[in-house]
């Protein structure tokens, strides 16, 4: 597996996405270090040096006017390139609603969108830390499309897989998911020296699952060179089983990925 370097700027793309198609990549994030409010033990960026939670200092992170300004260029230049763009995603080296001007920026590039591809829908991968805060839920739910992270069925279990920042309380991650809809979970899972893939586990990520009531659900796992080398992939034909019994318990469309 290999490892995967950070985005060096604040657009990059488009990826040929099987979940978004040709999607443009949004990086309000640091081009020099991963920015995030968790430290997976499976980040294929390796581990988080910058954790944190709020209180961003504003040299880490691009200032809303130049993400703006970047933004309307790329826009401008597919217009004249007339190639077919379907998605804006906000993702990038770390957790993008970690941006002290997440909101604002939402609101901002929505109408860029409007203006200039209205065709084109806006998208998040997030880790789902911050959703507690009703300012990052109401832009979210701006976006046509929300990925939102839950690797765990109980709180011990994401503090093994996801190692919080302190201020992240895994009860009212879950309770502020539940009340996101529509929403799409994305699930990585792993086996080694942390576990989240046996079956006692998926039991209380169904759990969970049935609380939030996601219209999908996204299972994985490694693909990339994880932080902790002492990870072990989950295997094909075990994700499939997971999958089927996701699905038979929760009725909710499962993809592995
Ligand atoms: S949330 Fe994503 S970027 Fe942050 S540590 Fe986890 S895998 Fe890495």
């Amino acid at each position: 597996m290999k490892k995967i370097c950070l985005q060096s700027n604040i657009i990059y793309g488009p990826i040929a996405s099987r979940r978004l198609g040709n999607s443009l990549g949004i990086n309000l994030l640091p081009t020099e270090f991963k920015l995030c409010s968790l430290d997976c033990t499976y980040c294929q960026y390796g581990y988080t040096q910058h954790k944190v939670f709020d209180r961003i200092p504003s040299d880490y992170v691009p200032a809303m006017k130049l993400v703006v300004k970047e933004v309307e260029h790329a826009l401008k230049q597919y217009i004249a390139s007339e190639t077919k763009l379907d998605y804006l995603t906000f993702a990038g080296n770390g957790e993008p609603t970690l941006h002290p001007n997440f909101p604002e920026l939402v609101s901002a590039i929505v109408e860029l969108r409007d203006k200039y591809l209205p065709d084109v829908k806006t998208a998040i991968l997030s880790n789902a830390s911050r959703v507690s805060d009703a300012s990052i839920r109401a832009a979210l739910m701006r976006l046509d499309k929300r990925f939102m992270k839950l690797d765990a069925g109980d709180g011990k279990t994401f503090k093994e897989i996801n190692n919080p920042h302190e201020k992240v309380s895994y009860s009212s991650l879950v309770k502020a998911l539940s009340s996101m809809r529509p929403l799409i979970l994305q699930t990585m899972l792993v086996d080694g020296c942390a576990c989240n893939s046996d079956d006692d586990h998926i039991d209380l990520l169904i759990d969970q699952y049935k609380k939030i009531q996601p219209i999908a659900i996204q299972i994985y796992s490694l693909d990339r060179e994880p932080a902790n080398a002492s990870l072990v992939k989950v295997p094909q034909e075990r994700l499939l089983a997971i999958s089927r019994r996701i699905e038979r318990e929760t009725a909710i469309p499962v993809d592995i990925f």
